[in-house]
């Protein structure tokens, strides 16, 4: 024994040195109980819990031997963001036949605006829209010649033929179970804004929604913009959910019927329509707080190409301080959303800078806002650091499986772009093969950061592991299962998303080597991945091809 550590002491550090660095379980441990405790307050923007972070990470990656990646040479990516609160008690209500229904807040519906203003009224006409899918290049209109300016959106959530049976005519008219971005609220509020409506409700469905009331209600009254002085549509100016119930309530009393409706609205002669006698009323007093928030933003410059840009990121907020749970917790400290993934980010950069240099450039993104509906990244990709047209990649991580090694990796968005040939022959070399999201129809390509970056054009590839379920190497796809349904039931977006010292980061850990693995490939190679045909972002990416060349 004392002849092993004398020999130890001699060697380990040169012994150390020699091994690849591989991504360490225990690191990422460390990185996500740090961002998870509560001295982090939840990470919300414009938070002290959100500025601690935003200086943990520019330490951390000062500390790894990064350069500043931001803006004007600095650390960070400045995003000015507004936050709005709706003041106690808000005035909401439907007014049937002159019959006012109040709705409670957070039990029936969950409202907010994403404007600065410190008071909103309407009294308006409802218009239910179905869907409220406007997309001719699927043959399908839900709106006719309804005019919605000035007036109330009731929305379903999801794509028509979502519910379809087989043989409707709007069968795969939208992917079938797949959602599109026309089943996001995303959409349907800014089709809303489009046309000049003044408010604009989803009405909740756990599984076209892919979440539960839980997790649509979790923030009531609470929202977050950026500001920009030249949007060219204002939003809504008051957005949200309706409660399954209280909708359901609401079409009883006014002579409807909803799940008529919901079926009438695959119909491909459904015409948006307002609903006779019906309106909604809103008398509520808003708090607004003006604050920047920043991206973080590291690089590890390139050095045959450094202009060439693959980006990898993960998102830094959370969902901050909110109601007590049933032990008290009010933190909800987001460690696997997304504290996991930022540790992946500081994980893959300690790794690659230890490293031989690769020929084009790393740029490690740390977005803020995430929770609030993709806004830092959003924010970035209107005016980012480095030109869209000459970034490669974006590969984002955002929740990762904490239940040991799996057999496979889940993608996300099949059919998309050819970084899923590179996820493939990664997972290849890894002894794993891919697996597609088994819940497309929850619409989660649409639903994270690399989202953002797509509408710009820049090739993505997110990895998320409640797509679907792994097949985990202990308990199979069964157990992967399990382990997405504890998730999302009981922890996403919960106080109960906290650190655990009994997760099993192997899984995770084998998801950032295949990012590893890809940046590596592409960082020294002169290629190009393309969208493929067909991708709804092809043809923003195809017009800037002239910038780039293989050699
Ligand atoms: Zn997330």
């Amino acid at each position: 024994m004392m002849h092993r550590i004398m020999v130890c002491a001699a060697f380990c550090t040169s012994l150390a040195n020699a091994a690849p660095a591989a991504i360490d379980t225990e690191r990422l441990s460390s990185i996500v109980r740090e961002l998870a405790s509560d001295e982090y307050e939840g990470r919300a923007p414009g938070t002290p819990g959100g500025r601690k972070t935003v200086e943990y990470l520019v330490e951390q990656f000062g500390a790894l031997g990064l350069e500043p990646g931001g803006a004007d040479g600095g650390w960070t990516h400045n995003v000015p963001m507004i936050h709005t609160l709706f003041e106690e008690p808000p005035r909401l209500r439907f007014i049937v036949d002159g019959e006012p229904q109040a709705l409670e807040q957070k039990a029936d519906i969950e409202a907010s605006t994403v404007h600065a203003v410190d008071a909103i009224a309407i009294d308006a006409p409802v218009v239910f829209v179905g869907f409220g899918a406007h997309a001719p290049e699927r043959d399908w209109d839900d709106y006719g010649d309804i005019d919605l300016d000035g007036k109330v959106a009731l929305y379903l959530v999801n794509d028509p033929d979502f519910a379809a049976e087989p043989g409707e005519p709007v069968a795969g008219r939208f992917g079938n179970r797949r959602m599109t971005y026309y089943g996001r609220w995303a959409y349907k509020f800014e089709e809303a804004a489009r046309r000049g409506a003044v408010a604009a409700l989803v009405i909740h469905e756990t599984e076209a929604a892919g979440y539960g009331w839980n997790v649509a209600s979790s923030s009531p009254g609470e929202n977050y913009a950026v500001v920009s002085a030249d949007e060219p549509v204002p939003p809504v100016l008051l957005q949200g959910w309706l409660h399954g119930d209280a909708a359901a309530a609401l079409m009883q009393s006014a002579g409807y019927d909803l799940d008529a409706l919901r079926t009438r609205a695959r119909s491909p002669d459904f015409e948006a329509f307002e609903m006779e006698g019906v309106s909604f009323a809103a008398d509520v007093a808003v708090a607004v707080d003006h604050f920047e928030s920043s991206n973080v933003l590291a690089i590890l410059p390139g050095d045959a190409h450094p202009d060439e840009i693959i980006m990898v990121s993960a998102h830094w907020d959370a969902y901050g301080i909110g109601e007590p749970d049933e032990q008290g917790r009010t933190v909800r400290p987001g460690a696997n959303d997304d504290a996991l993934g930022i540790a992946g980010l500081l994980e893959i950069a300690r790794v690659l800078k230890a490293g031989p240099p690769l020929e084009r450039s790393v740029v490690f993104a740390a977005w803020t806002a995430e929770e609030s509906g993709l806004l830092g990244s959003a924010a970035y990709a209107k005016n980012p650091v480095y030109p869209l047209e000459k970034t490669v990649a974006n590969l984002t991580l955002d929740i990762l499986n904490t239940a040991g090694p799996a057999r496979d990796v889940v993608l996300v968005g099949e059919g998309q772009s050819e970084l899923e040939d590179d996820l493939a022959r990664a997972a290849a070399a890894q002894g794993r093969r891919v697996t597609p999201e088994s819940l497309p129809e929850n619409g989660l390509f649409y639903r994270a950061d690399h989202f953002s970056l797509a509408r710009g054009g820049v090739p993505v590839l997110l990895l998320m592991q409640i797509a679907g379920a792994a097949d985990l190497v202990e308990g199979g796809r069964e157990a992967g299962k399990q382990w997405i349904d504890d998730y999302i039931g009981n922890c996403y977006h919960q106080t109960c998303d906290a650190w655990d010292a009994d997760w099993d980061l192997r899984g995770a850990a084998q998801d950032m080597e295949l990012f590893r693995a890809i940046i590596e490939d592409l960082g020294n190679s002169r290629r190009w991945p393309q969208w493929k045909a067909g991708s709804e972002f092809k043809a923003v990416r195809d017009q800037s091809a002239g910038v780039r060349r293989e050699q």
